[in-house]
């Protein structure tokens, strides 16, 4: 295997990508562009070339997905259209568990901060996202807000739930929606642990002083 896409909000997500990636033919999303092997292509680039197209349509287009060279001596140039798509982040290398600590003394927690848009109390982890810039900035902002505040800048709050990705309104640092949620589940994780297994009272209102983001 060279690359992998990865990412997925679930695993029925992944496969039915997975699925339209291998049957470009009867895939609703890409059977009426009849996609073709170009006899200058390798059956690699071909494959490449329907990824693209894959990503540009629904509902991939909307979730922050990461392309990763498994083996980077084996990159390839991308297909043109490859190029736009903003919402695709490439990694390099094996895929690194990134395992995080569940601090066992309460003095390593710390209390969520006002939300930095409407500067309102957030009650519990549910209710947050964190800027990901974190070692600069550390804004906390209710999950509705920040959706709130990108979906407007998009021009999509009419016509979307969820943003793709925006800027933070403090740092200007730009995030990816689904990186957003995969800290907020991180961090759930970590205060179920530590409100049922160690016992900390308020954990789900407190999170890790040293959590990385991202
Ligand atoms: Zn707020
Ligand atoms: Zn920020």
């Amino acid at each position: 295997m060279v690359c992998i896409i990865h990412g997925f909000p679930n695993s029925v997500s992944a496969l039915r990508f997975e699925w339209a990636w291998q049957n470009p033919d009867k895939s609703r999303r890409l059977r009426d562009i009849k996609l073709k092997k170009d006899k200058k292509e390798s059956p690699f680039q071909f494959r490449l070339r329907i990824l693209s197209n894959l990503l540009n349509s629904d509902p991939w287009k909307r979730l922050s997905l990461n392309f990763r060279w498994l083996m980077p001596e084996y990159e390839t140039q991308f297909p043109e259209k490859f190029n736009n798509l903003t919402h695709i982040e490439r990694k390099f290398g094996l895929v690194q568990k990134e395992g995080e600590m569940v601090p066992k003394d309460p003095q390593d927690y710390e209390s969520i901060k006002p939300c930095s848009i409407c500067k309102n109390n957030i009650s519990t982890i549910s209710e947050l996202v964190r800027c990901q810039t974190k070692n600069i900035c550390g804004s906390h902002f209710h999950i509705y807000c920040l959706a709130k505040k990108a979906l407007t800048e998009s021009k999509e709050f009419d016509t979307c739930l969820i943003p793709i990705k925006g800027r933070c309104p403090r740092c200007f640092g730009t995030w990816r929606w689904g990186d957003l949620i995969q800290d907020q589940r991180t961090l759930i994780q970590i205060s179920q642990i530590a409100g049922e297994n160690l016992k900390i009272f308020n954990a789900e209102k407190l999170i890790p002083k040293n959590s990385t983001v991202g």
